[in-house]
């Protein structure tokens, strides 16, 4: 870990959410001193879970009130840092405004991040989490990639404002992070493409759309069945890992695959109702047409089902094995324990 040096701060930014909090808690467990910037350092209800964790864990944690739509807004946050994390941008997917609500804070708040890294003399790497929606847009897309894979190599090209929306906003930032570092030579980035991120957080009543699914189910809405909605799972804390091992490895470069498992909705629906029997999930596979006509009513729209339910899903994680020696846990010890999580803390009912 020699090239970044242990005694200097480390910017994480948007450290209340669902992602960044096990990142944080890695970083605390090795000591390091934490910039938390964050849009409301005195939310109690957000930060406790990370002042638990800097109360118990050798390194130290420091909040700076940062929002990704102020220029310059980072600035007093990274002084000092050679090791920069931003995790910070929206994912949602109930928004107003697909510009406003999403392209807007993902790529003008990177511009804006990597912009404090162009004037912060000490900053060394700059990792992005970006994810595999700027990989690709639709299941669909999958079946045309080489080997039917998804590869560092290849870009999202199919989503937009009016379709996938969030994917769109990944994809745009993603790219706006390539284009500013390379117009410059004294900082390297980094960018961990995460697959859909499942497993327990520190706080268990954050508002990340990875926890809809869990409560989707535990309220009943896959009572009918499951769609075959296959998609790629990371456990949260793998991802921790992911992002600790690409901040501190010199040799780390460029863009990380991190998915642990091609799965889908099916099996993640199946491990759950093996673990918790009471509750009403179907798991034979829901018909295409059905989910089609009821699409609205779950939050999706008809396009999104016509290319996204029925086609195989694969993500190439090798290169994460090889250079950051990602060993990814099981995918059903991840579910059943988010799962758990949720029911324990009241925001999934108690059956
Ligand atoms: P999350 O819990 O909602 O975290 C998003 C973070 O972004 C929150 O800390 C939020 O701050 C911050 N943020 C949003 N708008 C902001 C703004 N205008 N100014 C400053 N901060 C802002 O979601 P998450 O799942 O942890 O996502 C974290 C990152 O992982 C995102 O970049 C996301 O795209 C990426 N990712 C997630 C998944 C997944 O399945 N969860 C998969 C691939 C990639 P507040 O706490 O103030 O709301």
């Amino acid at each position: 870990m020699n090239f970044i040096d242990t005694n200097k701060p480390v910017l994480v930014t948007g450290a209340t959410g669902y992602v960044a909090g096990r990142l944080v808690e890695k970083l605390l467990t090795e000591g390091f001193i934490v910039h938390a910037a964050v849009r409301t350092p005195n939310d109690k209800d957000k930060t406790q879970y990370l002042d638990a964790l800097a109360a118990k864990l050798p390194g130290e944690i420091k909040y700076f009130k940062s929002d990704l739509l102020e220029e310059g807004s980072y600035d007093e946050a990274m002084k000092g840092c050679e090791l920069v994390f931003h995790t910070a941008s929206p994912f949602i997917r109930v928004i107003k405004d697909p510009q406003k609500d999403l392209v807007d804070p993902a790529k003008k708040g990177t511009k804006n991040v990597l912009g404090s890294a162009n004037k912060t003399e000490s900053v060394k790497r700059v990792v992005v989490t970006s994810s595999c929606a700027a990989i690709y847009g639709d299941g669909v897309d999958v079946l045309e990639m080489p080997n039917q894979e998804l590869t560092e190599d290849l870009w999202n090209t199919s989503s937009s404002l009016d379709h996938q929306p969030y994917s769109f906003s990944k994809t745009v930032a993603e790219k706006e992070a390539w284009e500013v570092n390379k117009a410059q030579d004294r900082w390297d980035l980094v960018t961990i493409n995460p697959s859909f991120v499942l497993g327990p957080g520190i706080n268990p009543h954050a508002s990340s759309e990875s926890y809809s699914i869990m409560k989707q189910i535990g309220k009943g809405d896959f009572k009918m069945g499951a769609p075959e909605f296959n998609i790629g799972c990371i456990d949260v804390r793998d991802l921790a890992e992911a992002h600790f091992q690409a901040g501190t490895k010199a040799e780390a470069k460029g863009r990380y695959i991190i998915s642990g498992t091609n799965s889908g909705f099916l099996e993640i629906a199946g491990f759950i109702k093996n673990k918790f029997p009471n509750y009403k999930i179907g798991t034979k596979k829901l018909p295409k047409w059905m989910l089609w006509l009821m699409a609205p009513s779950v939050g999706m729209t008809r396009k999104e089902v016509s290319k996204n339910v029925g086609f195989p899903w694969k993500a190439n994680n090798s290169k994460s094995i090889k250079d950051l020696e990602m060993k990814y846990r099981p995918l059903e010890g991840t579910v059943t324990e988010f799962f758990g999580q949720l029911v324990e803390a009241g925001e999934i009912p108690k059956i």
